[in-house]
């Protein structure tokens, strides 16, 4: 148990690779909380990971809601040791758009989501946090490989792989390491909000395809890598990126 007792965070642990990432460090013997904004998922998550984790609602684009995010899970744990900024990804009822169909408003909400939430999880949760914590800022494979639709996003996640290397450094007197996970395609709830459910199937189908090992990712990979960001065993790693896709990022 590379977790035995630390107090971590998970942001959007109540679907797809949050709750792969909750399940994997709690498997290390982690507590703590994880978050969402949907209530009816959060309760179903928390119970499905048992005794040790508690389910806090809030909205990271809220900073109020980050700060009692934090505030709840340090008065009920102590100080937090690992912080996964993982809520993220398609703004609700707007997935892929063209430049000619993005609003100013449809852009600031994806940079609000997916930048500005990343960066304010990291400053909010630091009165909080303890020295020599790790922070693991979920990234993606969308920041290396451009996508059509997924521009704004795209450019989102790049930033959020440069503010890993700059707040590693912001935050070197305290030991506290940053990196980005960045994941590839990965079965996650979050296809079911791009394409119609009779899609589905092919989409997945086409990822399988192009994927060098020849399968999607599954929450539970991303959990594996997090647990290692979280633990001694990366203490040496610090700002950097670790991709996790099967291979997918190498195929030209
Ligand atoms: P899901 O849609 O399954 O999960 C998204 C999570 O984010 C949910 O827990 C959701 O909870 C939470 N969330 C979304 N918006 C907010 C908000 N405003 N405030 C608080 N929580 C929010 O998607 P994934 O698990 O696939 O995505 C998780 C992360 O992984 C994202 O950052 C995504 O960009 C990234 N990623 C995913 C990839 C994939 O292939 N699946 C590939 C690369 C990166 P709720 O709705 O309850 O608020």
């Amino acid at each position: 148990m590379k977790l035995k007792n630390k107090v971590a965070v998970v942001t959007g642990g109540n679907s797809g690779i949050g709750f792969g990432i909750a399940e994997a460090l709690k498997n290390e013997g982690a507590i703590g909380a994880i978050t969402g904004r949907n209530q009816v998922t959060l309760d179903n998550a928390v119970k499905e990971l048992g005794e040790g984790f508690i389910g806090i609602k809030g909205d990271v684009t809220n900073l109020d809601d980050l700060e009692n995010v934090y505030k709840v899970t340090a008065g009920k744990f102590g100080k937090i040791d690992t912080l996964v900024v993982n809520a993220g990804g398609i703004v609700d009822g707007q997935p892929m758009m063209s430049i000619s169909d993005v609003t100013e408003q449809n852009y600031d909400l994806y940079m609000n989501l997916n930048l500005k939430s990343t960066y304010f999880s990291v400053k909010k949760a630091l009165p909080y946090l303890n020295d020599g914590a790790s922070i693991i800022l979920i990234g993606s494979t969308a920041a290396h490989r451009a996508a059509p639709g997924m521009t704004i996003y795209a450019a989102a996640k790049a930033a959020v792989i440069s503010l890993a290397k700059g707040l590693s450094l912001d935050l070197l007197s305290r030991r506290i390491r940053v990196n980005t996970l960045s994941p590839g395609s990965i079965e996650t709830p979050v296809f079911g909000k791009i394409v119609p459910e009779e899609n589905l199937a092919g989409l997945k189908q086409m990822w399988v395809n192009i994927i060098p090992v020849g399968r999607m990712g599954s929450p539970a990979d991303m959990g594996k890598a997090a647990a290692f960001l979280a633990s001694d065993d990366s203490e040496f790693i610090v700002g950097t990126e670790l991709i996790s896709d099967g291979g997918m990022t190498n195929i030209s």
